[in-house]
């Protein structure tokens, strides 16, 4: 099972949802099978209408590994295949208080999975104020510096920008971030959002996880234009 978590940066509603669903679609159309798990962090558990004789789950960071293994495995597919990559979205933005047990739970899984079959996909916002007009990456560095601290490493930086990324903005964030520039993806703005995939796809995203993750993709996505 390959794993691809998708978190976010800097605000929350920046387009992970869409993020996620989109790689989702490539690899499908790449022939794979694949699930998606959509995490919400939050934990409600009323303790006043607890039993005394359980517990809340003392390693809550295990609980929930466990039951990512255990989601990503059920087939969604008519013929009953068991899905060979799982796209996971985290809601919220990295630092929440709330979505800390998660990240921290997926900083533990990627070893227990092994670095060929997890990866992270981080989607953050580069701004361009009407001021200057310039595409600003600082809110970009601190995000995935603050995603480092907390032990996982982006993949994938997918800037979420009104307009095209320049290529000295994305040198910019290549270097800052510390990630190659095939990393450093940009999604601007666009009036459909079908084609966001699209995007993805011209900007090497298929190569990357062929490469990243060893998939076994033997046929390219097929593009209606
Ligand atoms: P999140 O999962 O981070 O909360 P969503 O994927 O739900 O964000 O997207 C938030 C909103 O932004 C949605 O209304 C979505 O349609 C819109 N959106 C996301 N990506 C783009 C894009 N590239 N261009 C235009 N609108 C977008």
């Amino acid at each position: 099972m390959k794993y691809i978590l998708v978190t976010g940066g800097v605000i929350s509603g920046i387009g992970k949802g869409i993020i996620a669903s989109s790689v989702g679609t490539i690899l499908k159309s790449c022939g794979l099978h694949v699930t998606a798990i959509k995490i919400d962090p939050y934990i409600n558990i009323d303790a006043g209408t607890f039993s005394p004789y359980e517990h809340v789950v003392p390693h809550i960071t295990d609980a929930i590994q466990e039951w990512v293994m255990r989601q990503a495995k059920v087939s969604v597919d008519d013929d009953g295949v068991e899905p060979q990559v799982c796209v996971i979205e985290l809601g919220g933005t990295v630092g929440d208080i709330e979505s800390m047990p998660f990240i921290e739970a997926f900083r533990q899984f990627q070893f227990k999975v092994k670095r060929e079959n997890f990866c992270n996909i981080h989607v953050s916002l580069v701004p361009q104020p009407s001021t200057t007009g310039e595409q600003k990456t600082k809110p970009t560095q601190n995000s995935v510096r603050e995603l480092r601290g907390l032990g996982l490493s982006p993949d994938l930086i997918v800037c979420r920008c009104s307009t095209p990324l320049d290529t000295a903005v994305k040198e910019k964030i290549s270097m800052f971030c510390h990630v190659e520039p095939e990393q450093v993806i940009c999604i601007h703005d666009v009036s459909s959002l079908y084609r966001v995939p699209l995007l993805l796809e011209d900007q090497g995203m298929v190569e990357y996880f062929c490469r990243r993750l060893d998939l076994p993709i033997e046929k390219r996505p097929h593009r209606m234009l």
